[in-house]
């Protein structure tokens, strides 16, 4: 029999202090070549031993071989050009100095799939991958060559479905796709965004998600949450159409945010990985706390379809933290299966 709320993560988890510098962003890599390879092989198996540890049922790689979500998986394609940099607002939100695509974007060879068998050897427990999702990719660049924001979209879903389609054959259970960007461009979400990230999973037979969030825990965020007054209802622009859609897991943000909680009837029928931890701040969650989220999505979501998860990813926060948030998430879960099953 399948376990009842299987946990997991967002995605990313923090590294260890050997490889990168802890709790950063982009963090730089201490190790070169070879070393690096290596570093990179070592930090994702202590990253699944941690999770393995703290008893999550679907594990990742924590992200321990890129620098960061998107911008790793950019560098792997041809037709960005990487030194010729342009600032733009990213989300709306914050200027960051981006790559610029110059000429048609495609991917030469792969980019996490040797990563993906790698993890596979590991562990005999589901795996998830996470991939950026195609909005939120051309909203992290400079675009001098197609000039149309759902055309470069359209071209990166064609690659992240050829990426996706060898990440399934090495192994991985569950495909997730990032895409903050659909809280934010609702028009486009709409038009256009969901049917980019269903071309993206196109002819795919494991599961996939969708991964939609408010973003790490770093300052431009929690500045632009203060701005969105007493409730969250940007899920509720985007979520009729994501209920209509192929994709089989919704992953979403609860926990100390101000989403309304009812907005998950929106998305009734599909699985759902409900954040229960929040990773904007340092403050370990009691299980019950835990608990208490879950219970309150199980009004909305059916117990078979519950999967408990972060907010968003770690890779932020100090390790130490991180572990305790990943027992905190377990012994929640738990609370929960043993009232479920009495
Ligand atoms: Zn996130």
């Amino acid at each position: 029999m399948k376990k009842l709320l299987p946990t997991s993560t967002a995605g990313s988890l923090p590294k260890p202090s050997w490889l990168a510098q802890p709790e950063t962003l982009w963090s730089p890599w201490k190790l070169q070549e070879e070393e690096l390879i290596e570093g990179k092989h070592d930090a994702l198996r202590v990253s699944l031993q941690e999770q393995q540890q703290a008893g999550i049922d679907i594990v990742s790689d924590g992200e321990q071989t890129r620098q960061h979500f998107v911008t790793t998986f950019i560098e792997h394609l041809s037709g960005v050009d990487f030194e010729k940099r342009k600032t733009v607002k990213i989300r709306d939100r914050y200027d960051a100095s981006v790559p610029t695509v110059v000429g048609a974007v495609s991917r030469q060879k792969p980019v996490f799939v040797e990563d993906a068998k790698f993890l596979r050897q590991q562990t005999r427990k589901p795996i998830k991958w996470a991939l950026p999702g195609p909005m939120t990719m051309i909203d992290t660049l400079y675009d001098d060559h197609y000039k149309s924001r759902e055309k470069l979209a359209w071209e990166f879903a064609k690659i992240l479905n050829q990426e996706a389609k060898e990440l399934e054959a090495a192994g991985v259970d569950i495909i997730q796709f990032d895409e903050p960007a659909f809280n934010v461009f609702f028009d486009e979400v709409n038009d256009w965004g969901i049917a980019a990230l269903e071309r993206a999973i196109e002819g795919l037979k494991c599961e996939t998600a969708v991964h939609i969030c408010y973003g790490y825990g770093i300052k431009a965020n929690t500045d632009w949450k203060k701005t969105l007054g007493s409730e969250w209802r940007q899920y509720e622009e985007v979520f009729p159409k994501l209920q209509k859609s192929n994709i089989d897991i919704i992953s979403l943000e609860c926990h100390n945010s101000r989403v309304p909680i009812e907005l998950l009837e929106l998305i009734r029928g599909k699985k759902v990985m409900v954040g229960a931890i929040d990773v904007a701040t340092n403050t370990i969650e009691t299980p019950e706390e835990v608990a208490n989220t879950l219970r309150k999505a199980l009004e909305f979501v059916d117990a078979d379809k519950l999967y408990p998860c972060t907010n968003c990813g770690m890779a932020p926060l100090s390790r130490r933290v991180a572990r305790a948030k990943l027992n905190a998430l377990s012994a929640g879960a738990d609370i929960l299966r043993r009232e479920l099953s009495a």
